[in-house]
């Protein structure tokens, strides 16, 4: 299969998530692309009306590719639970939503990480002490360009939930992913252990590999 090249410029990095932005940035550094992220540009968060990753990554680089006119590259990302048949999955990032009972509780609306990961557990736990615990993370890439063309890469990091969360260096669900060969959560490995090895990175490999 013929890729499209993607030439040294301006790059939209559709996201308002400051980790991930943070984690797309290191991992573009060596190959001359100018990054802007949708979110620093005030750019609206489209809604994530997919079926799939891929979909979801699609909307949001169009949509920022739209509004830009520049070339878009979106990761639409999550947790898949092998014992909760794959959940929380496309909705990885809604399990954090506070419910607005919760938001008078915890102070403040927004997303609270420690609330899903406590779902997560809470949903295990539910099947007993000796479910299943592995899992994996996976990152869809979406690169779209003005003409609609547009290519997609995907990756993937196995591992196992553990709890309780542990480590502060990383974000999302970090603190209770222990990716597989390793015994330290991502929160705890830190930036450099992922930038090598997590399926961002993984993805990001694909698509190097494809477009540069
Ligand atoms: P979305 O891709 O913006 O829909 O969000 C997916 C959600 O998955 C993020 O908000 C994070 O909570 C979670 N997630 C994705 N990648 C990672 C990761 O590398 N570490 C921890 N959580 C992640």
């Amino acid at each position: 299969m013929t890729h499209r090249k993607l030439e040294p410029g301006r790059l939209i990095i559709a996201t308002h998530n400051k980790g991930k932005l943070a984690e797309i940035d290191a991992l573009l550094a060596p190959y001359g692309m100018t990054t802007e992220a949708a979110g620093d540009l005030g750019l609206p968060e489209p809604e994530e009306t997919g079926a799939t990753f891929a979909e979801n990554a699609l909307i949001k680089a169009r949509s920022a590719c739209e509004a830009t006119g520049c070339v878009s590259l979106a990761d639409d990302s999550g947790l898949c639970v092998d014992a909760l048949d794959g959940a929380p999955g496309i909705y990885t990032a809604d399990w954090a939503e506070k419910q607005p009972f919760e938001a008078d509780a915890l102070g403040g609306e927004g997303r609270d990480w420690y609330l899903a990961m406590g779902k997560v557990e809470g949903k295990l736990a539910e099947l007993g002490p000796r479910a299943n615990r592995s899992g994996y993370f996976i990152s869809t890439l979406a690169l779209v360009w003005p003409d609609g063309h547009h290519e997609i890469f995907e990756g993937r990091a196995m591992g196992a939930l553990t709890w309780p969360p542990r480590g502060t260096l990383g974000f999302g669900y970090d603190p209770v992913f222990v990716p597989e060969g390793e015994t330290q959560t991502y929160a705890e490995l830190g930036p450099q252990h992922k930038l090598k090895h997590d399926h961002r990175t993984n993805a990001f490999r694909k698509m190097v590999a494809a477009v540069f």
